[in-house]
């Protein structure tokens, strides 16, 4: 499918996903994650109308960058790696994977601004998830203050990979809930006001449940 086909269904599902939770559709900014595919079906997505890319791995964001820069608005989405940051901070404009008090140090060094991160929270407690634990997130968020580069705009999860609709539910609530309790804390730098949640298998339900910024790969570019 070409990407402007994947996308006007992806936007028919946004408008009905927002239909049924009462939301308004501009609130929500689809991320097209370009991770699997080529700098031509990057372009595609760009020239369909996305203006927002997606990447989770240093390598693929420079070799993408290099075409498309000034084109998309670049958010890192994967774990990053402390030694990395220097190669990434002027690329990207928002990093979604802030998960660890030293990467909020290398970030705050190394930029000469303040970055728009959202903490990545392990809502699901699975070992495999990077993530602050749910627990200890609004604790982790007053603790960034310390950084003044560091701007809180959100919290950011990945569901498990499963097609049990009340189980992802339940993650995308706590995730939710957890940005509530963080906006009570009135802090300056984490106005977090955006949830980063919902990917191909569950941004519907995602959205139903408030998410802002959605990150689509396969429903979007892939299959080619
Ligand atoms: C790959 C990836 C996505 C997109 O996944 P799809 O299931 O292809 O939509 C979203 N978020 C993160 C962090 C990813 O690594």
């Amino acid at each position: 499918m070409d990407v402007a086909t994947n996308l006007e269904r992806i936007n028919q599902n946004i408008r009905q996903a927002c239909e049924n939770s009462g939301r308004n559709p501009a609130e929500i900014t689809v991320i097209g994650v370009t991770k699997y595919v080529t700098i031509e079906r990057a372009k595609e997505a760009i020239n369909a109308g996305i203006t927002n890319l997606g990447e989770n791995r240093l390598e693929g964001l420079l070799a993408k960058y290099e075409y498309i820069q000034d084109d998309a608005s670049w958010h890192f989405i994967g774990t990053l790696q402390s030694r990395k940051v220097k190669d990434v901070i002027d690329k990207v404009d928002v990093i979604h994977s802030l998960d660890r008090m030293s990467l909020a140090k290398e970030l705050n060094k190394r930029s000469s601004r303040p970055v728009d991160c959202f903490v990545q929270v392990n809502v699901s407690g699975e070992e495999s998830k990077h993530g602050i634990g749910a627990d200890d997130a609004v604790s982790f968020i007053k603790e960034l203050k310390q950084y003044p580069n560091i701007q809180v705009v959100g919290l950011m999860t990945m569901a498990p990979h499963i097609d049990d609709e009340a189980y992802l539910r339940n993650i995308f609530r706590k995730l939710a809930s957890l940005r509530e309790a963080v906006k009570a804390e009135q802090l300056q730098h984490a106005p977090c006001n955006y949830l980063s949640m919902g990917m191909t298998n569950d941004y519907k339900i995602a959205i139903e449940e408030g998410a802002t910024h959605i990150r689509i790969g396969s429903a979007l570019v892939g299959p080619q």
